[in-house]
C-alpha cells in the first residue's frame, strides 16, 4: 500500500523549477499518493496543479507558504485556505514582493551588477510579482558575479546582507488568524530555521499554538536526526499535529528530492489527521 505524501513543495509559480504539471508527474513517478503545492505568496499554480493531480490519480492539496515578520525566517504553510479575505491577503503579499524585488534589483545595480527585471523573469510563469531571491541568485551566478547560489545569499541576498530589502509581512499570529478564518490548516514550516534551541522552539510553538497554529513540520528534507527528534518532542508536548515536507524546489535546491525527508518519507496518515481538522 503506497502511502507517501509531501506537504511542502514549490513550482515555477514561485521559485521552483518544475511547472505544476511536471511536479505532479514526478510525484507520481516517485510513488506519492498525495502532494501539496505550497508556492510562496501565490495560489496561481493551483488550477494547473489540481488538474494534473486528477489526471495522475493523486490527491492534490492546494497550499501557500507565507513568510512572516520575525527576527529569523519564520514561514507558515497554509493548506486549503480559501475565500475573499485570504485572496486579498495573498494579493497584498504579491504586490509587496514586486516592490521588494524592484528595490533589491536597484541595490544590486548600485553594487555594480548589470541586472534587471528581465534577468529574473521568464516566458513561462515567473513574473516580477512571483520572482524570489533565488531568481536573483541564479542571475548573479549566470552572469559570473558569484560562483554559486550560496555565495549570492551570503554576500548580497541573505537577510541583513548588502542588497537585502525587507518586504511587507504580517506577524506569525496575524498570518495564522487569516488562515484559520479562511478555513485552512496552519503549519509552522521548517521550525529549526526560526529558533536556535529546544527551549526557544517550545516557547514559540506554545505561543503560536495559542494563536491557532495546528501543526509543525517535524519531517523535513534538510533536518538531521537530532532536529527531527526535537521537533517531534516539542510538537507532542505542546499538542501540535505533525506535518512533513521536502520543500522541493527542483534545480533551485538540487540536493532536495521530491517526497524525501530526513528519515524517509511523510506518511499519508499525517495528512489524514490534518484533514480531520477541516469542517470543525
Ligand atoms: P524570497 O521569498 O524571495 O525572499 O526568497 C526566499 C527563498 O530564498 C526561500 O525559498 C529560500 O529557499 C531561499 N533562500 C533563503 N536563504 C537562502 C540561502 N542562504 N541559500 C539559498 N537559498 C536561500
Ligand atoms: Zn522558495
Ligand atoms: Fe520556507
Ligand atoms: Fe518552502
Amino acid at each position: 500500500m503506497v502511502n507517501k505524501t509531501d506537504l511542502h513543495t514549490h513550482s515555477t509559480f514561485s521559485d521552483g523549477t518544475l511547472t505544476p504539471t511536471e511536479l505532479v508527474v514526478l510525484a507520481k513517478k516517485n510513488g506519492l499518493c498525495a502532494i501539496a503545492l505550497t508556492d510562496h505568496d501565490t495560489t496561481a499554480g493551483h488550477e494547473e496543479f489540481l488538474k494534473e493531480c486528477e489526471k495522475q490519480g493523486i490527491e492534490g492539496v492546494p497550499g501557500v507558504e507565507i513568510s512572516t515578520k520575525f527576527k529569523r525566517e519564520l514561514h507558515i504553510v497554509s493548506l486549503y485556505a480559501k475565500g475573499h479575505e485570504f485572496e486579498e491577503f495573498i494579493e497584498k503579499l504579491k504586490n509587496a514582493r514586486e516592490d521588494r524585488n524592484i528595490k533589491m534589483l536597484e541595490r544590486l545595480r548600485e553594487v555594480g551588477f548589470d541586472i534587471n527585471v528581465s534577468d529574473i523573469v521568464d516566458e513561462k510563469n515567473v513574473t516580477v510579482q512571483s520572482a524570489g531571491r533565488p531568481h536573483m541568485a541564479n542571475a548573479l551566478v549566470r552572469k559570473g558575479y558569484v560562483k554559486d547560489i550560496t555565495e549570492a545569499f551570503e554576500k548580497f541576498l541573505g537577510k541583513g546582507k548588502k542588497c537585502y530589502v525587507k518586504r511587507f509581512s504580517l506577524t506569525p499570529e496575524e498570518s495564522i488568524r487569516i488562515i484559520k478564518q479562511s478555513g485552512g490548516i496552519a503549519i509552522l514550516a521548517h521550525p529549526c530555521y526560526a529558533v536556535q534551541c529546544e527551549e526557544e522552539l517550545a516557547g514559540l510553538a506554545t505561543k503560536l499554538k495559542n494563536a491557532g497554529l495546528d501543526a509543525m513540520e517535524c519531517l523535513y528534507s534538510r533536518y538531521d536526526d537530532t532536529q527531527t527528534e526535537m521537533c517531534l518532542r516539542v510538537a507532542e508536548s505542546v499538542g501540535l499535529l505533525k506535518s512533513g515536507g521536502s520543500d522541493f524546489h527542483g534545480m533551485n535546491k538540487p540536493d532536495v528530492k521530491l517526497g524525501v525527508v530526513n528519515g524517509g518519507y511523510v506518511p499519508y496518515e499525517f495528512l489524514e489527521t490534518l484533514k480531520g481538522l477541516l469542517n470543525k
